[in-house]
Order: structure tokens, then C-alpha cells, then sequence
């Protein structure tokens, strides 16, 4: 009886151990496991205010940031660190982007070089991921250009 009391310990505290974490964050509690990996992820979706654009869900973060979600969610095929798709999907600075940033479990072990994106008025460098730029055909602007293109078109 003694053993079995000893055993169901031992297997308390084995479980202790192994309690599953967010793989982004560490977190132990309110956890959910994510559609396109399986991998443990907290279930904070609610915590995203609306048009907020905030990162602070790992949840939301996963699946909107990662190419691991879109590869899921597009249906292709094979894994997505290989998947032709989704690198032809993608201008490569937001494909190393979805690849290697914070949001991944596993990140592209070798992201292609991809030249720096330039505002094609200043020339100033704009980092995609980072949004707040402007995309049309005559190329990328930059916030400040965007918003001086803006006031010239009224
Ligand atoms: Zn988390
Ligand atoms: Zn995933
Ligand atoms: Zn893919
Ligand atoms: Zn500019």
C-alpha cells in the first residue's frame, strides 16, 4: 500500500514536470494547442482588443505572424520550412519574417538574403513586419512620404 502511495507521488511529481508550457511564453495555465503544429500555446485570443494591432496574444501572434499557420491554413502540402508555396507566397523580407520571428516553436534555419526594402521617395530603409508603410505601384513608401503623397492628392 506504502508503494503504491510512493508510486502515485512519483507520478505527481513526473507530471509537475511535463506540465505542458506556451511554447512562446512559458506560461503553464489557460493553455490550448495550436491547429497547425500541435504545439502548446496560450489561449489568449481574448485578451486582443480589436484593431488594436497589439502582439500580446501568443495565440494570435501564431497564427497571423508565422508561416507555419498560413502554410496550415492555405492546405499545402509537406513541411513549411521546405514548401515552394509558401516562399513563392511571400516577398522575402516577410517570409524570413513569418520565419524566424518570435512567434515561431521552430524557425527557418536558413532564411534566404533579401535586399532591404526602400522608400521609393526618401530611399529611407522600411522594415515590413514593422507595417506603417504604404505598397503601390510606384513601390514602398514610407509613413512620412505616404502621408506627404496623401496630402498632395487632395
Ligand atoms: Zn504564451
Ligand atoms: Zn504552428
Ligand atoms: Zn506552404
Ligand atoms: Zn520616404
Amino acid at each position: 500500500m506504502t508503494k503504491k502511495r510512493q508510486q502515485a507521488k512519483e507520478k505527481r511529481r513526473q507530471w509537475q514536470d511535463s506540465r505542458p508550457r506556451c511554447g512562446l511564453c512559458g506560461k503553464t495555465s489557460n493553455l490550448t494547442k495550436t491547429d497547425c503544429c500541435g504545439n502548446w500555446i496560450c489561449d489568449d485570443e481574448h485578451n486582443y482588443v480589436m484593431f488594436s494591432y497589439a502582439h500580446n496574444s501568443c495565440h494570435r501572434n501564431h497564427n497571423r505572424y508565422t508561416l507555419c499557420s498560413s502554410h496550415f491554413h492555405e492546405g499545402h502540402e509537406g513541411s513549411w520550412q521546405d514548401c515552394p508555396k509558401c516562399r513563392e507566397g511571400f516577398e522575402t523580407e516577410m517570409y524570413v519574417w513569418y520565419g524566424t520571428n518570435e512567434y515561431n516553436f521552430e524557425k527557418l534555419t536558413n532564411p534566404p538574403a533579401f535586399e532591404p526594402t526602400h522608400c521609393a521617395k526618401c530611399k529611407k530603409v522600411i522594415r515590413l513586419a514593422e507595417g506603417g508603410y504604404s505598397h503601390s505601384v510606384d513601390g514602398y513608401f514610407c509613413g512620412r512620404c505616404m502621408n506627404i503623397r496623401f496630402a498632395e492628392q487632395k
